[in-house]
């Protein structure tokens, strides 16, 4: 599996980017500012600034030539809207003046994401915390990986020779340091039940990623406050194909789950029993066990999407020019026109790139 990591440390766009960058005279990156507008003269409809809190003072930032918003597929939506970049019902909701009538927030989209456990005759004991510390520190050991992941495959679920596959399946051995679920959702209490029982040193279990959901979720303002969080709705199973598709992926866990190599730890499945009402392995079973588990992928997309004209969702152009208002790009996982067949940070970056081609392309600079 490809990851951004360098000497066993994670990689990020400030790392591998801005701060290789931050000597250069033509350089100004002001931290802890908080950005609650774009500015955009509502005659010309072109956008002039931004609006920015830090120190608790309002400041404004007046440009020369152009603004790119790269605040993610959740920020960036929102900053729009508060910027009267909307669909006409958000804006009359808020009363927010309006600058373009855009389906911002219109298609969010995201992967989802199912996980089968097993109990083995496995263990893996947790050492203590300055020895992980330490190993880290020599650039090696397990807080330099990604998880306890063992492996990983790309699967199409109905047609093995198709070329982009539609579910991700990860293998992960029991692991010392890892909590198997992170305690960020809202699971309900017989789910809660379930999590409590695992055992992250003996359990063995598959992670599945749908990887394009036919489901559409949305992203709308909660206030025209910048500092309340938006309401996000990733609209999981709004389209049963997807229960159907995870059905699927599913029993190619379950055949794996039977292999000799994996029955020689003593694998066995631990059953959700909030599903006992059904016959175990039944269809039925399964898709009650997705409604109680499903988790989002935290891989969002699309909300701001890259399109042509006539695309009832497209918010920006190929060149990530937002529609009718002029200096004003967006470049961040919000423009995918869809959800892609793998993860989103390492394409984060792609767009970043690709944004500095087509700005250095359209003001003749070569560097
Ligand atoms: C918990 C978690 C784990 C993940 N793990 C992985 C993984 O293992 N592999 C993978 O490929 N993807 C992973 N992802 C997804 C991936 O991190 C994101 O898709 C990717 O970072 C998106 O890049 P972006 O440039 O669109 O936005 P971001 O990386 O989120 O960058 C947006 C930046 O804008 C800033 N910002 C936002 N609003 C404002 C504002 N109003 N004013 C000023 N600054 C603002 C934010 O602070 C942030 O620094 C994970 C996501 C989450 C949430």
């Amino acid at each position: 599996m490809q990851r951004n990591i360098k000497h066993g440390r994670r990689v990020s766009g400030a790392t591998a980017y801005v701060r290789p960058s931050s000597a250069k005279h033509n350089f100004n990156l002001t931290i802890e500012s908080f950005v609650t507008k774009i500015l955009i003269d509502a005659n010309t409809k072109s956008a002039n600034g931004v609006q920015f809190i830090k120190n608790g003072r309002l400041v404004k930032a007046k440009v020369r030539k152009e603004i790119i918003i790269s605040g993610c597929a959740v920020n960036t939506p929102q900053l729009l809207m508060l910027s009267g970049i909307c669909p006409g019902d958000e804006l009359r909701k808020h009363g927010i003046p309006a600058i373009a009538n855009l389906p911002v927030g219109r298609y969010l989209k995201d992967h989802f994401i199912f996980q089968v456990f097993y109990n083995t005759n496995m263990i893996v004991r947790t050492k203590s915390l300055p020895k992980y510390i330490a190993q880290y520190l020599r650039d090696e050991g397990i807080l330099t990986t990604v998880g306890n992941l063992a492996t990983f495959s790309l699967f199409h679920t109905t047609n093995s020779s198709a070329l982009v596959p539609n579910v991700e399946i990860w293998f992960h051995l029991p692991t010392p340091v890892i909590k198997l679920i992170p305690p960020r959702t809202n699971f309900k209490a017989d789910a809660l039940c379930y999590i409590k029982k695992l055992d992250q040193h003996t359990n063995i279990y598959f992670t599945m990623f749908l990887l394009h959901p036919k489901s559409v979720g949305t992203l709308t303002l909660k206030s025209n406050s910048p500092r309340d969080f938006p309401l996000i709705d990733i609209g999981i199973f709004e389209d049963q194909e997807d229960m159907e598709d995870f059905y699927k992926a599913i029993q190619i866990v379950n055949t794996i789950g039977k292999t000799e190599a994996v029955q020689m730890v003593g694998a066995k499945q631990i059953k959700f029993q909030f599903c006992n009402q059904y016959a175990y392995d039944s269809k039925e079973y399964w898709y009650c066990a997705l409604k109680h588990m499903v988790l989002p992928g935290l891989h969002i997309s699309s909300t701001v999407e890259m399109g042509s004209k006539d695309d009832p969702f497209a918010v920006v152009d190929s060149n990530l020019c937002v529609y009718g208002v002029k200096n004003l790009r967006v470049a961040d996982c919000s423009i995918m026109p869809t959800t892609i067949s793998g993860h989103t940070n390492g394409p984060a970056l792609i767009i970043g790139e690709k944004a500095a081609d087509i700005i250095k392309k359209s003001y003749n600079i070569s560097l």
